[in-house]
């Protein structure tokens, strides 16, 4: 990304940033309570979309269930329904309830993009097959899946920018329904999502550069060409398809007699990269659970995009390098050196804190909440075990933690080759052994 060293200069003595704790720029682990958080309602009144969008989002995902029950066989079981389950690691001993959302297990994709990634896409091909005459409003969306329909979508193109998990729903959704699909990637995604992409029939364009370039070229060859262009900086209907997942959560807590209240409030930990899932999440859950929950963004310490965007405003777009951070991190999903401009307007008042987290802790975790408990987990997903790790002994924990319940939510994982996994496991045993 270029640098606009004059920019970069300002940004460097605004008000904003002096906010921030030294710990950042250094490259620390921390926790920073966001200090633009207000009440729900002053949140919600002061975001740029009503908080209604989560009901709907629910209510659409319920309408395209039947349709992706028809396109993918592996969701026949669960009458098309894209969740995931909740399991519970509370201890036998006194300790605190972990409760966590295992969104690594989601069917098809095993990552947290399939809620945005595949709402997206459907949401796109029942708009246009309305456009093109091949739908009627009202009428129940299986339609789409019926073969003239499917040649209709073969003459149309959908791309997206992304590291990978985004790129994949996206590819697949896309795919199956029958588009032409073009997927962006930056120069250091792994090579097997680039192969695993293009046994799909996907078009791969791999750019020189990160993430944010790579989307960038990706926005803009697709204006030039008419490719519908899911963006992952700036989708107001990515960042619905994740808010559901608020809806599916407290019906899981309610059959499960499991109350939020203010005495036993809940806090939510979300692996966060450019702020589209994390983002959405929160939002859901505020609507939900309203001011009893606190949700915390965590970020590794190299790429903290979000956190820098909040705490600058977002009159100010900044990246991670103008405050000498390289966004170079193992955890995928989350190597982001700037935020979407639309989560962050969507959450700068509604985020209690963020937290951030190391690379050496990532692979720990990784083989811990394997070897103990079995989750299959990349090192992104478990950001949100880490950070909740940390806050145990941090001094800026927040007043209610002791009461509170703890949400982790593990965002992708389950679909990593076997090679990569034993990697990630090797890696965290040389540390240990160091240690
Ligand atoms: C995408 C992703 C995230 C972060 O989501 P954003 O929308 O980029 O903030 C976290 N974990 C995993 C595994 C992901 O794929």
């Amino acid at each position: 990304m270029e640098k606009d060293a004059h920019r970069g200069e300002n940004v460097l003595t605004s008000e904003g940033l002096s906010k921030l704790d030294p710990k950042l720029t250094k490259g620390e682990p921390h926790f920073w309570p966001n200090p633009s958080k207000q009440s729900v309602e002053v949140a919600f009144n002061n975001a740029p979309s009503p908080s209604i969008l989560v009901d709907e989002a629910a209510d659409l995902w319920r309408e395209y269930a039947p349709l992706l029950a028809k396109l993918f066989p592996e969701l026949e079981t669960s009458n098309g329904e894209i969740r995931s389950p909740l399991f519970d690691l509370t201890g036998v001993t006194d300790g605190p309830r972990i409760l966590v959302k295992a969104d690594h297990l989601l069917p098809l994709t095993g990552t947290i993009k399939a809620r945005g990634g595949l709402f997206e896409v459907l949401s796109y091909a029942k708009r246009n097959a309305i456009e093109h005459g091949l739908l009627r409003p009202q009428q129940p969306p299986e339609r789409l899946a019926e073969p003239d329909v499917r040649e209709h979508f073969a003459r149309f193109r959908i791309a997206t920018g992304s590291t990978g998990n985004l790129g994949f729903s996206v590819g697949l959704a896309a795919r199956t329904v029958g588009f032409q699909v073009e997927i962006h990637m930056s120069a250091d995604a792994k090579p097997w999502k680039v192969e695993r992409l293009r046994t799909m029939g996907v078009n791969v364009i791999q750019h020189p550069g990160d993430f944010t370039a790579a989307v960038a070229i990706a926005r803009e060859s697709s204006r030039e060409n008419n490719v519908y262009f899911v963006d992952d900086e700036d989708s107001l209907t990515l960042f619905q398809g994740y808010s559901a997942a608020a809806v599916e959560l407290a019906e899981q807590f309610a059959s499960l007699k499991i109350a939020v209240s203010g005495d036993r409030p809940l806090i939510a930990y979300l692996p966060c990269g450019v702020g589209g899932s994390p983002g959405g999440v929160a939002f859901g859950l505020k609507h939900v659970f309203g001011d009893n929950v606190c949700c915390v963004l965590v970020e590794p310490v190299a790429a903290p995009s979000v956190l820098l965007q909040v705490a600058v405003g977002e009159e100010t777009p900044i990246s991670v390098y103008e405050v000498g951070l390289d966004n170079k991190t193992l955890a995928d999903g989350m190597a982001v050196p700037a935020a979407s401009l639309l989560a962050v307007r969507h959450i700068k008042y509604l985020v209690d804190a963020f937290a951030t987290v190391d690379d050496t802790s990532l692979l720990l975790r990784t083989n811990e909440l394997w070897t103990d408990h079995k989750l299959r987990l990349e090192p992104s997903a478990v950001a949100g075990y880490q950070a909740f790790r940390a806050l145990a002994t941090d001094p800026r924990r927040p007043s209610f933690y002791e009461r509170s319940m703890h949400l982790i939510w593990t965002t992708g994982g389950s679909q990593l080759p076997d090679h990569e996994f034993e990697h990630y496991l090797e890696q965290a045993r040389a540390l240990q052994s160091l240690s």
